[in-house]
């Protein structure tokens, strides 16, 4: 076995710990890998660096395309971005994959069946990060869902079920209220689903989908999802399933991939020997598919779950009557190594097959549809004392031009004008739509113009956002009542 070459970072809090631990694990479990560590984190935030990253760590990574993390402190305060968010948008970390299994009866869980995995989109949705204050009672942040992204992600989730012998991917979304955005996602879902006849697939609305899950996660198996759903669920299903602390996660891009805990650097617990280094464990045994010695990783999996069957316990896992031995974090660590060798006897065995590494490919359908400008919506900061719809409206609608007509006049999204209700509640931000009444092409000047009689007519626009048809079908939403 050749050795691989990977970037580590110790991490913060609990971090050095538990990366001490999980090294010594892997490597007692014949790991062929070459560590390059790294400096990220607390201590070059407190040096000054905003990102809490050092050059040399982005070379390190070109370098070795893998990247092994211990948890991170983030300070706390506007000044600092999170290493998390920057290291998978920079190096394009699309996927995050998140196991979470129960190890009852070893581990107190609610779910003696569960054994699922939610494959999330890692770069776009409200992630982005794009808000603004556009008027005194209004904040905004952007949701960008795209095709590229959700192909990308939605592709690798059915590349991942058939790799890992899985039988079926589970699509939430909330395109019942998000047409467009989470409409494109499932959309995207059923074009792929369909190339997967061998997989079951099927789609939930997210809000029940999460319930069903709570209740029931013994009926679900992979679950692909957007970002910020996935952000929660996955939580939640690693805590129903036992505890935050067992679960481990991989980032993968085309890059680079990076392996990790699911949990922080728990600052409470740091240097006293005490957390549970199997979140970090175990995202190292994904990093050991993920790099080519699956043997390996059934190695380190199997005498993980012997050792978790003998109750040898960390504090966060011990039970009275349970668990048989309470350890601290070394202890733990050299009864796993001690274990390698040996296979569970109650829990089902790890078993990595030699062709386990997931290779989705990551091409995307290329769109190039007929454009067609046919309006635009005007959002308007206006805080006339009545906030009477029906006198905005009125005046807008004289500064519209055979081209361009005001159709509507909506607040909060739900429209206000024409023939609107008194007892709508509106507040300082007013979005005003005008549509080409045929809904023919029309050129930009025309919306430069009519942004020029607004103004002119003393009213102030914070933002415009141009309303197209994409190869005749309409690429905006209606308004709510509308
Ligand atoms: P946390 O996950 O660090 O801790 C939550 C709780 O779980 C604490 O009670 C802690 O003691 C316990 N816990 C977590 N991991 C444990 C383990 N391995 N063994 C035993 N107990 C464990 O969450 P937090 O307190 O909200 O965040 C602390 C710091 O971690 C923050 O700076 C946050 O930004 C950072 N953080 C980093 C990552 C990451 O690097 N991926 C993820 C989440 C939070």
């Amino acid at each position: 076995m050749t050795t691989v070459p990977i970037t580590v970072a110790y991490g913060d809090g609990i971090g050095p710990e538990i990366m001490a631990a999980s090294l010594h694990i892997l490597q007692a479990a014949g790991a062929q890998i070459d560590i390059e560590e790294v400096q990220v984190g607390e201590k070059i935030y407190l040096q000054g660096n905003t990102s809490g990253i050092e050059p040399a760590f982005w070379e390190s990574i070109r370098r070795t395309r893998v990247f092994y993390k211990a948890p991170l402190t983030t300070p706390q305060g506007t000044g600092f971005k999170s290493i998390n968010v920057t290291t998978r948008k920079s190096l394009g970390l699309y996927a995050n994959v998140r196991p979470s299994v129960s190890y009852h009866p070893f581990i107190d869980t609610k779910h003696e069946k569960m054994n699922l995995v939610i494959i999330r989109e890692n770069e776009e949705d409200l992630y982005a990060g794009i808000e603004h204050r556009q008027t005194n009672e209004v904040y905004q942040c952007l949701k960008l869902i795209t095709r590229p992204g959700s192909e990308k992600i939605v592709r690798y989730a059915f590349e991942y079920a058939r790799a890992n012998n899985r039988k079926k991917v589970t699509c939430f979304t909330k395109d019942n209220i998000m047409k467009l955005t989470d409409g494109l996602f499932h959309k995207v879902f059923d074009e792929i689903a369909a190339q997967y006849p061998d997989i079951e697939n099927e789609h939930w609305i997210v809000d029940i989908g999460a319930a069903k899950m709570a209740d029931t996660p013994e009926n679900f198996d992979v679950i692909v999802l957007p970002n910020l759903y996935g952000d929660v669920l996955s939580d939640v299903a690693a805590q129903i399933a036992g505890s935050v602390g067992l679960a481990g996660s991989a980032n993968i891009g085309e890059h680079a991939s990076m392996f990790e805990a699911i949990h922080g650097s728990a600052p409470r617990r740091a240097g006293q020997n005490l957390a549970n280094p199997s979140g970090l464990l175990l995202g190292g045994v994904m990093m050991m598919v993920h790099i080519g010695q699956p043997e390996v990783a059934e190695r380190v999996h199997n005498a993980w779950l012997r050792t978790v069957e003998e109750g040898t316990h960390t504090y966060d896992v011990y039970r009275e009557g349970v668990s048989k031995k309470k350890v601290g974090t070394r202890e733990f660590a050299e009864a796993v190594a001690a274990n390698v060798g040996k296979l569970p006897q109650t829990l089902p065995a790890a078993s990595y097959a030699k062709d386990r590494a997931v290779s989705a490919s990551t091409a995307v359908t290329v769109n190039h549809a007929q454009r067609d400008l046919v309006g635009v919506d005007v959002f308007l900061y206006w805080d006339e004392a009545a906030r009477n719809p029906n006198i905005l409206g009125d005046a807008l609608r004289g500064l519209g031009s055979e081209a361009l007509k005001l159709s509507m006049v909506t607040n909060r999204g739900l429209k206000v004008y024409p023939d609107g209700m008194p007892e709508t509640f509106c507040t300082d931000h007013w979005r005003c739509r005008f549509l080409s009444p045929g809904k023919v092409a029309v050129p930009h000047s025309e919306i430069v113009n009519l942004l020029g009689r607004v103004m002119g007519a003393g009213f102030e626009f914070i933002k415009t956002e141009n309303l197209y048809y994409f190869d005749g079908e309409a690429g905006f939403s209606l308004g709510q009542g509308e």
